[in-house]
């Protein structure tokens, strides 16, 4: 029997405000345990959560870079559970009334593209930290009541390759409208899976909530095993409850953990103090024109350079390269040169680095200085290359760089005359070759050039002498 996988997805990502959504606390990661915390955050008796603009500012520039409609009315609510990481036994959360509907992200898949609809954006606060040891269980209120906005996909997806498609254009709009920083191992971006499957032309199956999944490869490995398990489950005549599982990324398996609580479970009810939002239109069409330009933007305006698609979609792949790029072309102003030395030696170093530590760490302007001295004829491409890797382990200045690392071409071409002389004297072979026609033997003669000028000689140069001197 054939059967289809039915994929839906919500995700989490922490918002980079200065301070927690409904205090004056720092919201920062890695501060010491339990010094961000204030009477508000860890629910001290007669304590008023405030909402923090910002916060609201930032899940709306979300909203408008991914097509929602932006609610012009929207309601905190008590999301009621007890568990110890949350000390107020309730979760301030959006359930009737979420500040943005619908929207959507098209994503690339199997060479062609496909739209996943968003069911809505809402505004939250994340839950304490717990830190299990030796036996006992400690809770860091730090993370308490930091911004986070919940992205809650439709049932769109049909692959754990979709799914994971889905995350990564999600997480580069979440860069690119600068609202996020998406660092998944310190859980800035984490998501629960919903799975279940069907045979083709009958209704939905039962769905399963996978939870822990702290990696793009964990989601993509726990809904292959997930969808597998319920698709072997049903053709040995069993049934799939509606559960949540925990993924366990060791052992690449998904256990129970407790049946799937619905929604009216939480006993939502609108916090009573806090009052609804209210969002005019003037205010949307304010932030709508503070949105950066996001990733299609940009690859328009990079092929209006004349890069070619490929280069501009690697390019565009993370704002930081997208940025970097342009940063060089502020002082550099030559697209096609910087593209290229961008997408061939930039990203052959990027390439070597695990993918969550890809960022470029030199600052364009001495990428720009450099290249400007190569384009120049200041320095080779060898001396560039060299030039490129200090700038890249240690930094520094590159016209600095050319004089320390004694890197400075040789234009003299008197001099390089008493070099070639010497070489062509030595090696009537290859004279002999190049005279019956071998063109390619010129590289032979520049290496040589090279070797006795300890990589410095212009290789241009170098050609032309050596064809002046044969004659
Ligand atoms: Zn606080």
């Amino acid at each position: 029997m054939e059967y289809e996988t039915v994929i839906g997805l919500e995700v989490h990502s922490e918002l980079n405000t200065a301070t927690k959504c409904f205090c004056g606390c720092k919201n920062e990661f890695g501060a010491p345990v339990n010094t961000n915390c204030c009477p508000i955050c860890i629910a001290l008796p007669g304590a008023l959560p405030i909402v923090n603009s910002e916060a609201v500012k930032k899940a709306i520039l979300m909203g408008l870079a991914v097509g929602c409609k932006i609610s012009n009315y929207s309601v905190f609510e008590r999301k009621n559970y007890f568990y110890p990481d949350l000390a107020k036994a309730y979760q301030i959360s959006q359930a009737e009334y979420p500040l943005c509907i619908g929207g959507g992200v098209e994503i690339d898949i199997d060479g062609g593209k496909k739209y996943i609809r968003l069911n809505h954006i809402h505004l939250e606060e994340d839950a304490a930290k717990l830190i299990h040891t030796k036996g006992e269980t400690l809770v860091d209120y730090n993370r308490g009541g930091v911004p986070l906005i919940e992205m809650v996909s439709e049932p769109d997806m049909n692959s754990a390759d979709e799914a994971v498609a889905f995350l990564e254009k999600l997480r580069t709009t979440l860069l690119y409208a600068g609202v996020s920083d998406c660092k998944m191992q310190e859980g800035s971006i984490k998501c629960d899976v919903n799975v279940s499957v069907h045979q083709k032309g009958k209704p939905l199956g039962t769905r399963v909530e996978l939870k822990n999944l702290n990696s793009f490869r964990a989601v993509h490995r726990a809904i292959e095993y997930e969808s597998s398990r319920q698709i072997e489950e049903l053709e040995k005549g069993g049934k799939i409850f509606q559960e949540t599982r925990r993924w366990d990324d060791e052992r690449g398996i998904s256990y129970a953990m407790r049946s799937k609580e619905d929604s009216q479970d939480y006993r939502y009810f609108p916090d009573p103090d806090i009052v609804p939002i209210s969002v005019s239109e003037e205010y949307i069409a304010s932030i709508k024109r503070e949105l950066p330009r996001l990733a299609e933007q940009r690859k328009t305006e990079y092929l209006q350079l004349g890069l070619t698609e490929s280069d501009a979609d690697l390019l565009t792949a993370q704002r930081d390269y997208a940025d970097f790029f342009e940063g060089v072309l502020k002082e550099f102003n030559e697209p096609k040169f910087v593209c290229n030395w961008i997408t061939a030696e930039v990203f052959k170093k990027l390439n070597t680095l695990d993918v969550e530590e890809r960022t470029i760490p030199l600052e364009p302007k001495a990428l720009a200085t450099m290249l400007k001295l190569y384009k120049t004829g200041e320095i080779n491409q060898a001396g560039a290359r060299k030039i490129f890797d200090e700038l890249w382990e240690n930094g520094g200045d590159p016209v600095q760089l050319v004089d320390s690392l004694g890197l400075k071409q040789m234009n003299d071409s008197g001099a390089l005359e008493k070099v070639l002389a010497n070489i062509i004297e030595t090696n009537p072979k290859a004279v002999q070759e190049y005279r019956d026609g071998n063109e390619k033997i010129m590289a032979f003669f520049v290496g040589q050039a090279m070797k006795a000028t300890s990589g410095k000689a212009n290789p241009k140069l170098v050609a032309e002498i050596v064809k002046k001197l044969i004659k």
